[in-house]
Formats: structure tokens, C-alpha cells, sequence
């Protein structure tokens, strides 16, 4: 079922957006709510957005800080989990004002 799903966004450049199991950040002891994203990736530009949609569809996905904690999360098809500054570096990365432009609900 993941790889169909993988297979099929893949092949439409799908823009991601996530429907995640768990219903807030991933970081400790934060509240902001993170269950359902809509990235809208396509409001920041093809520079922006066919690099993220490539990853995202790859299974690497990207890295964004958390507009509530500043904490860095990897975002993946999978799941979220918290990450450090450090780690964040080896992804793919959104642009500070994503949760500007994103829907996360
Ligand atoms: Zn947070």
C-alpha cells in the first residue's frame, strides 16, 4: 500500500500533503497541532518546489521547524519525528516561512 501510494504521487508529482497519526508536534512537552498538512510547496516557487515534491515522493522527505517550538521536524510519508539542528542539515529543507503559506490542521 506505501509503495503504490509512493508510486502513484511519484509519478504525478503530487504536491504533498500528509494526514499523520499522531495529532501534534513531535517535539516534548509542545502543543502545536500537526495532524493533517497541506505543505502548498507550489506558493514558493519551482526552486522550492520540485526539489521538496522529488524528496518527498523518494521517501526522504524534508525538514521544517515546528512555527510554535522552532523545533526541527522530519517530515516524511511515514511519519514526523523530532530531529536535531544537526540533523536537520542532511534534509531537504522548507523554507522558514512554510507554516506561512502551509494548512496544518
Ligand atoms: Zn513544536
Amino acid at each position: 500500500m506505501h509503495a503504490l501510494y509512493r508510486q502513484g504521487g511519484r509519478e504525478r508529482r503530487m504536491a504533498p500533503h500528509i494526514v499523520y497519526q499522531e495529532a501534534s508536534c513531535p517535539h516534548r512537552d509542545c502543543d502545536q497541532p500537526m495532524q493533517a498538512i497541506d505543505f502548498r510547496l507550489e506558493d514558493h516557487g519551482r526552486a522550492v518546489h520540485d526539489p521538496l515534491v522529488r524528496a518527498w515522493w523518494n521517501d526522504i522527505g524534508f525538514a521544517g521547524r515546528c512555527p510554535r517550538c522552532g523545533g526541527w521536524i522530519h517530515f516524511t510519508i511515514r511519519g514526523k519525528r523530532a530531529i536535531t539542528p544537526e540533523e536537520s542539515a542532511e534534509y531537504p529543507q522548507l523554507p522558514d516561512d512554510w507554516h506561512a503559506r502551509a494548512t496544518i490542521l
